[in-house]
């Protein structure tokens, strides 16, 4: 690779970067560059929020989404209706559906979804904490998890879990994108998505 003709701090920089998901060798390369050439103030900037956002954010007691404090600030709503749990695969999903500001009901983030390839079972994502979520004042659990296999085995499970329990369990409706699409999920789609929401 040529590391030998960087410096050392170099080269650790280019470690470092590398092990982040989807950065190659090359594409480390060029951002340890960068960041060499940046200005002072903004280098110290970017790795005091990454230090900060590591030791500061944790999982909101209730729908285990990242947050800064015990609990979010829609769990936290009184204006919220609490009971209705929308299921999401991770807090990405989440923001999305909270940007169209229609939904009012509160969430559940499971991070991740089960993927019997991937090796991840239920005892990976955050179920254990769902089921404990749900009392008698829980009228529906509304699963929002991705048009995938994953996403749809995981909505399966959760209806076998859920339903014993005599609460109502509903998939969204197609029509609203897989993945990384759903952050660019508007007011229109996801009404008509709730709406056509069906029973499992
Ligand atoms: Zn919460």
């Amino acid at each position: 690779m040529g590391m030998e003709f960087y410096s050392s701090q170099i080269s650790s920089l280019v470690e470092q970067l590398s092990k982040l998901p989807g950065i190659g060798a090359k594409s480390a390369q060029r951002l340890a560059f960068h960041i060499i050439n940046m200005p002072q103030e903004q280098v110290v900037a970017l790795a005091g929020a990454m230090t900060n956002a590591r030791a500061k954010v944790r999982y909101c007691k209730e729908c285990c989404t990242y947050t800064d404090n015990e609990i979010c600030p829609v769990c936290a709503s009184p204006q919220r209706n609490h009971k209705y749990i929308m299921v999401v695969e991770n807090p990405r999903d989440l923001a999305a559906y909270e940007k169209t500001g229609k939904y009012e009901g509160v969430y559940h983030v499971l991070h991740g979804a089960i993927s019997p390839m991937n090796g991840t079972g239920p005892d990976d994502i955050r179920l254990r904490e769902l089921m404990a979520r749900l009392h008698e004042d829980v009228d529906e659990v509304i699963v929002a998890t991705n048009k995938t296999l994953e996403g749809d085995t995981t909505a399966t499970y959760i209806s076998k879990l859920v339903k014993p329990l005599g609460i109502k369990v509903s998939r969204i409706a197609s029509g609203v994108p897989a993945g990384g699409d759903l952050e660019y999920i508007d007011e229109v789609t996801l009404y008509r998505a709730l709406e056509g929401r069906t029973d499992m």
